[in-house]
This record gives structure tokens, C-alpha cells and sequence, in this order.
């Protein structure tokens, strides 16, 4: 038997007749921008995160740069990113011409350290960009007093946490402006790239769909400089057919992640295995389910020879890509961050996998954990 780590034609299997219906429905209409299915997502989703506003946008990345750029975010400014999160995050501030300045992650939430952010800050720090990283909720609380406090606002990269709650309250609610990916392997995921901006600020959302458009309400009077990041009408009618089975799909997401903490928790006494921490206060999506293993690549190559896919989320440190080159960060900056990339292995979790699959991942991660216990007692 062979575990692929993500499989999205099972959704299809499951739902594939509506979503079928919808994108037919949209076919036919001959409408297929800034429609009725743009606006009828938009107010649902909007419903579904319990917030006042959402502006449907061409991508996750699109979502926090248009966000940076309706708060007037721009050259010479500093943004305040997680040292470890996927790069979108510090692209959106790049391509608004500010500065992305790391702060550390806690190291067992992997989420934005609060005391780092605070001790990040400069005179010229303008906001700070929590992410709901793996699906789990940063502590929105301690970041959101220490905003307050420097008048920062905060933006959320929510792009791996659609519908996760922190005390109760879903995410994308706890800041000025919440961005979502909903890219394809995301959990609420169209059939190409789509993103969504989520807000309780009426001037911030109109200021979204104008920059999102050209800049104009009425055609041919374009009163900011805008550009083309539409949510088109056959994604939208895919999204609003999807959105009804998030909580049923998440909550599939859930019971996989607990049957995965039940059965390896006996395995992190011994081997050098560490399961995901979720706070109190924390309900997660597990967009990811993620471990930590010193030896990672030995484990992640007896899985993959055993037919379990794995993936590193993610393995080179933003700080440290080539694409940051100019910003001349060196190796030991954010220790942090580069211990967890060096650790972290993402196992399979989606809605539809098999209890089968599940049961062969957990048997196949305890073998390769085995194995490496007895070559250490071997020594
Ligand atoms: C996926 C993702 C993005 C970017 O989303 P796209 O739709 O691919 O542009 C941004 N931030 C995080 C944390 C993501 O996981």
C-alpha cells in the first residue's frame, strides 16, 4: 500500500457532482468576473469566520499585500514576520517595498514568539504579520496587547488556518485585516489560485476592492492606483460548494490528528520524537500535522521506503534563501527558525485519507523510530 501525502481527487469523489453543477452553473451564465458568485462566497465567508467583511482576491499572497497596501504600507517602513512561516508572508511586505524584520517563533507552537516581536520592534515598525501556521492559532492576546501598546496594526496570515478558533473566536477576527490562501491544498482550497481578505473595517474592505480592480468603483474612473487580483466566478461557485463541508472536513482533519497524538504518544518517552503542542486556548485545523525528530532525514527515508509520503514544512529558512540574499543574514541569526526547519516533518493528514493509511503511517513511524532507538543502544 502506497500513502501519497495529499490527495485531492478524493474530495472530488465525494462532492464532485456539485461542484460540477456549479461550475456549469457559472459556464452557462456567461458571467464570469466580479459577479453574483464573487459576492455570494464573499458574504458567506464572511458569515463563516464571523466577521463583517470579505474581499475576494487572486491569491493568498495577493490577499496580505493588498492588505499592506490598504493600511498605506510602504517604502522604508518594517514589518514584524515570524522568523519561521512560508515565504508569501515576507514577499507581501517585500513587494510593497518595506522591510520584512524577523521575530523568533516559540519553539514548540511554532508560531510568533510574543516577547520576540515586542523586542523587534523600531521606530520604524508600521505592523506586524502573525500566521496561524500548520492550522493552529497564534496566541493572538499577547501579540494583540503588545500591538496596542506601540499602536501597530495586525494583520493575520490566516492562509493555513480557515476556521480555527483561539478562545473560542475563530482566527481572522483578532486583527485589522485577516489574509487567506485558498489555493488548492489549502483546507478550504479552489481548483487554482484564489485568496480572501477578512475584516471588520468597512473603509479597509472597500479600500481592498478597489485596489483589487483597478482602482474603480465606477468603469473607467479609476481613482487609486489599483491592480488585476480578482476571485473569478468559477472559483467562487467552487469555493461556496466547498465552504459547506469545512467544518465536516476539518473535523475529519481533527479526529486524524488525535488517532496520530494517541498512537505515537508512547513513542516520545523514548526516541527523539516530538508531537505538535497545542495550547489550551488553541483549536486547530491541522492544515499540517507536524512533528520533530533530531534525525529526520534517516526517519523520512524509511517511510518513503515503507510508501509513506512526507514533506518538510519547510526546510530552508526564509532568512537564509537566495532570494534574500541583499538582506545579508548569515546562519546562527534566528536559531530558532533554523532548528525547526531542520526538524520539522509534516506526516499525511487530509480529510480523505484511509484509516488504512493512517493506521500504515503510525506502524511505519514507530518502525523507523525503533530502528534508530536500536542503533543508538548499539553504540
Ligand atoms: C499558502 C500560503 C500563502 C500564499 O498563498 P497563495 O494563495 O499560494 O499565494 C501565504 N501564507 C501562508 C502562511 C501560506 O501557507
Amino acid at each position: 500500500m502506497k500513502v501519497p501525502f495529499l490527495d485531492l481527487r478524493a474530495a472530488y469523489a465525494e462532492i464532485g457532482t456539485e461542484m460540477d453543477a456549479a461550475y456549469q452553473r457559472v459556464a452557462a451564465s456567461g458571467w464570469y468576473l466580479m459577479g453574483a458568485e464573487l459576492e455570494g462566497f464573499e458574504a458567506e465567508f464572511a458569515g463563516y469566520c464571523g466577521a463583517g467583511y470579505c474581499a475576494g482576491v487572486g491569491s493568498g499572497l495577493d490577499a496580505v499585500t493588498l492588505i499592506l497596501r490598504a493600511l498605506g504600507v510602504g517604502e522604508g517602513d518594517e514589518v514584524i514576520v515570524p522568523s519561521h512561516t512560508f515565504i508569501a508572508t515576507w514577499m507581501a511586505v517585500s513587494a510593497v517595498g518595506a522591510r520584512p524584520v524577523p521575530a523568533e517563533c516559540d519553539p514548540r507552537t511554532y508560531n510568533l514568539d510574543p516577547a520576540a516581536f515586542e523586542a523587534a520592534i523600531t521606530p520604524r515598525t508600521v505592523a506586524v504579520i502573525p500566521v496561524h501556521l500548520y492550522g493552529q492559532p497564534a496566541d493572538m492576546a499577547a501579540i494583540g496587547d503588545i500591538a496596542a501598546r506601540h499602536g501597530l496594526p495586525v494583520v493575520e496570515d490566516a492562509s493555513q488556518a480557515h476556521g480555527a478558533r483561539y478562545r473560542g473566536q475563530r482566527v481572522g477576527t483578532f486583527s485589522a485585516a485577516a489574509a487567506f490562501s485558498l489555493n488548492p491544498v489549502k483546507n478550504l482550497g479552489a481548483w487554482g489560485n484564489a485568496g480572501a481578505v477578512v475584516t471588520n473595517d468597512a473603509a479597509l474592505a472597500e479600500k481592498v476592492r478597489l485596489l483589487r480592480n483597478y482602482g474603480y468603483r465606477v468603469k473607467y474612473q479609476h481613482e487609486i492606483m489599483g491592480t488585476n487580483s480578482r476571485l473569478d466566478e468559477i472559483q467562487a461557485a467552487i469555493l461556496r460548494v466547498k465552504l459547506r463541508y469545512l467544518e465536516v472536513w476539518n473535523a475529519r482533519r481533527r479526529a486524524l490528528a488525535a488517532r496520530y497524538t494517541h498512537a505515537l504518544s508512547s513513542l516520545t518517552g523514548q526516541a527523539d520524537l516530538v508531537l505538535p503542542h497545542v495550547p489550551d486556548w488553541a483549536e486547530p485545523v491541522w492544515h499540517q500535522f507536524v512533528v520533530r525528530l533530531a534525525d529526520r532525514a534517516a526517519v523520512q527515508e524509511r517511510l518513503r521506503a515503507a510508501g509513506v509520503d512526507t514533506l518538510i514544512h519547510y526546510p530552508v529558512p526564509v532568512h537564509l534563501m537566495p532570494a534574500y540574499r541583499d538582506a545579508g543574514w548569515r546562519p546562527g541569526d534566528f536559531p530558532v527558525a533554523e532548528r525547526i526547519a531542520a526538524q520539522v516533518l509534516s506526516l499525511p493528514l487530509y480529510p480523505h485519507l484511509p484509516d488504512a493509511s493512517a493506521t500504515l503511517v503510525v506502524e511505519e513511524l514507530t518502525n523507523a523510530c525503533q530502528v534508530q532507538l536500536a542503533g543508538v543502544e548499539a553504540q
